[in-house]
């Protein structure tokens, strides 16, 4: 296989969750320009991600679930798959944060980020693998982790922990995929645009501090780390897993 072929997704499935908005916008819209038919899940409507994927003669299925709450991931993914098909890709791109500092930091926030960033991710990562399995396919789960999975950063700690658990449990998962034909890695955005960081970019100290940090001069859009998505999602990455690849302007190289 050769060119365009290596990044052709056409009759493929992909579950992105979270792709209302930012990032997870900007890949559903990069896998379906790729081919891929999409499914979409969020705690919200997603009308944005609905109109730009059929807009570009792809399929779209919206499917709300609260990542915050617990779910019959085996039974959500059996529905969705009798409904519209098999799922080749998933994208576990659904994340929050909570900012506070560590002597106020509350039970709450440290709960609810940990089950959307890590526990709803692991269990949904468990379905879909499940039915690829069982079905003996080939697939590809790709999860968006964040340089808080190398550094510490400040005033996050859930959101910290939660995405060192992501690197990890995407080498975990790696290791018990690989001889099933299921290649597992992670994508390490830098500073993005989105509204995730909404709160630093407008508090100017923080907002200068962060671009005077990165090499390439400027914060990152959604369109820098979709192509990233997919190529872990195409035939070009298939000896590639385990891995957690940073786009982040040169941040981890300073
Ligand atoms: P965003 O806030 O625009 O997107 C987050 C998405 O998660 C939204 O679509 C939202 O609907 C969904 N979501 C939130 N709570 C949910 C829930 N309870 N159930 C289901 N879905 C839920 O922010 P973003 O920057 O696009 O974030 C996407 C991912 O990228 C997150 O995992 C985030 O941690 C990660 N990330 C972002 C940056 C950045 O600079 N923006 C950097 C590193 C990592």
């Amino acid at each position: 296989m050769s060119g365009a072929g290596l990044f052709d997704l056409t009759g493929r499935t992909a579950l992105v969750t979270g792709c209302r908005t930012g990032l997870g916008l900007g890949i559903a819209e990069a896998l379906a320009e790729a081919g891929a038919d999409i499914v979409g899940l969020g705690s919200s409507p997603m009308p944005e991600a609905e109109a730009r994927i059929t807009g570009l003669g792809r399929r779209f299925k919206a499917v709300t679930a609260d990542l915050s709450e617990p779910h019959d991931f085996k039974a959500l993914i059996a529905g969705i798959e009798a409904d519209f098909g098999a799922i080749d890709i998933l994208v576990n791109n659904s994340g929050i944060i909570r900012r506070n500092d560590v002597l106020e930091f509350s039970e709450q926030d440290w709960d609810q980020v940990m089950t959307v960033n890590l526990k709803s991710l692991f269990f949904l990562s468990q379905a879909v693998a499940a039915s690829m399995v069982a079905r003996g396919a080939a697939g590809r789960i790709i999860s968006i982790a964040s340089l808080l999975s190398f550094q510490g950063g400040i005033r996050v700690p859930s959101y910290t922990a939660s995405k060192h658990g992501v690197a990890g449990l995407t080498k975990l998962l790696a290791n018990e995929l690989a001889g099933r034909g299921i290649t597992v890695n992670a994508i390490a955005p830098g500073y993005m645009e989105t509204d995730n960081t909404a709160a630093l970019r407008a508090d100017p100290v923080r907002q200068r501090q962060i671009l005077d940090r990165i090499p390439a001069g400027r914060w990152g859009l959604p369109g820098d780390m979709a192509t990233a998505a997919l190529f872990l999602a195409s035939p070009a990455s298939g000896y590639v897993t385990g891995t957690v690849i940073p786009v982040d302007g040169g941040w981890l190289a300073r």
